[in-house]
């Protein structure tokens, strides 16, 4: 489609009463569609308008290992439909697929009608000319000449240290002077005392975080939040679901949700939360269907902020869950193994036996796989560990499932 075709079926839709109307529901510059798009939240003082809904692109359907790219190119033609222009990739996504992918998907629309965001993988960088020729890649890859944001990728203390050393910030503040880069922020993953060190070292545009209800306080994600917006720097929400944990909850949290509100989902619920702060702008999900797609888009278009009635079911069901003992992995395979172990697979049977203490069937799962990726091959080297945002133990956590295995 070009230019003039986009602008054409824009002013066909809005013909058909699909313009935006002013939705003062949560915060004071939220906007929703009434029939099509996804709510958009003001950015900052300027004139953009994100759509509350962002697209990971670190969960698009495969085919093997590699991208399904007629799915996949379906999820964002659908999804720009709707209003769900900012698709958040990064360098290290689907094993350095997504950069590509993002490019390739986009190339037939307008380049001012969508947002590309990536990143720069501040662990990749050995020194500083590393930065000159990663980014490069990622405008070739994404095939654009500029990011509309731009992050330094999953900063915790020890990243930040490299990134300082080598000049990362200055190095981003220079291309977003020269136009190659119109909002510059930060992912991140520790506490908010490092949070803090970084907030006021320099000039941030925005911050990524963790944030849904089940880590609001386990994983201080309240205090990121009030840290961010003490200091004006808006938030990007990640792991909303925490991971696709709360969109499949045990079954009695699930029933209290359920009893609450028969037609809701517990995805719903999750999303619902982030929405109700207001200085977050968008919050992403990683959809790897299109069902999953459509079920977003129909509760973006007129997301609500949960009541006070709705916050306290919420706390309830957050109460069983908080009980029950589980492995924070939230399936981003950061962690590569090199002796193959399929790590975030071992850790979702293992988290799914603690839930439901059946034994036999955790051993059929962790069997059905083939015996190179399991548990078992782990030699401990810890490799995964330095790679893992959760700071999960991973060699301890294959250790207990392996001992599981033969109990
Ligand atoms: S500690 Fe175990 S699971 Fe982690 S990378 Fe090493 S061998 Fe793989
Ligand atoms: S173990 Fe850590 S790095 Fe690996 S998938 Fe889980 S959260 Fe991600």
């Amino acid at each position: 489609m070009d230019r003039r075709d986009f602008l054409k079926s824009a002013a066909l839709l809005c013909a058909l009463g699909v313009a935006a109307r002013v939705d003062r529901a949560i915060g004071g510059e939220t906007k929703s569609s009434s029939v099509r798009g996804v709510v958009r939240r003001r950015y900052k003082n300027t004139a953009i308008e994100l759509p509350l809904l962002g697209f990971g692109m670190m969960r698009l359907p495969l085919r093997g290992r590699t991208i399904d790219k007629a799915k996949s190119q379906a999820m964002v033609d659908r999804a720009m439909a709707a209003g769900i222009n900012y698709f958040d990739t990064a360098y290290f996504y689907l094993g350095g697929q997504s950069e590509s992918f993002v490019g390739e998907a986009l190339r037939k629309y307008p380049r001012d009608s969508y947002f590309v965001v990536s990143k720069m993988p501040v662990r990749k960088l050995k020194r500083a000319s590393d930065l000159e020729l990663i980014f490069q890649e990622q405008l070739r890859k994404c095939r654009v000449d500029h990011f509309d944001f731009y992050m330094l990728h999953a900063l915790n203390a020890k990243m930040f240290d490299l990134a300082e050393r080598l000049k990362a910030y200055d190095f981003l503040k220079q291309k977003k002077a020269a136009g190659k880069i119109r909002y510059l922020g930060f992912s991140f993953h520790d506490t908010p005392e490092v949070l803090t060190r970084i907030a006021d070292a320099h000039e941030w545009d925005f911050a990524q975080i963790q944030l849904n209800y089940l880590d609001w306080e386990l994983y201080r994600s309240r205090e990121q939040y009030e840290l961010l917006t003490s200091r004006k720097i808006p938030v990007i929400v990640m792991e909303p679901l925490r991971g696709g944990k709360l969109a499949n909850l045990p079954e009695k949290a699930a029933r209290i949700l359920k009893n609450a509100a028969p037609n809701s989902t517990p995805a719903a619920w999750a999303f619902r939360y982030a929405a109700s702060l207001p200085n977050v702008m968008t919050i992403l999900s990683g959809m790897s269907r299109m069902d999953y797609l459509e079920e977003n888009i129909r509760l973006f278009q007129d997301i609500k902020p949960l009541n006070e009635q709705e916050q306290r079911v919420l706390a309830a069901a957050l109460r069983v869950l908080r009980n029950i003992d589980s492995v924070a992995c939230t399936g981003c395979h950061y962690c590569k193994c090199p002796s193959e172990v399929a790590i975030p697979e071992m850790l979702k049977i293992y988290n799914e036996y603690l839930e439901d203490k059946d034994l036999a069937k955790f051993r059929k799962a962790y069997q059905a796989f083939p015996t190179d990726k399991r548990a078992e091959n782990c030699v401990a080297c810890g490799r995964c560990v330095k790679a893992c945002p959760q700071m999960i133990r991973i060699p301890e956590e294959m250790a207990k499932i392996v001992k599981l295995v033969k109990k």
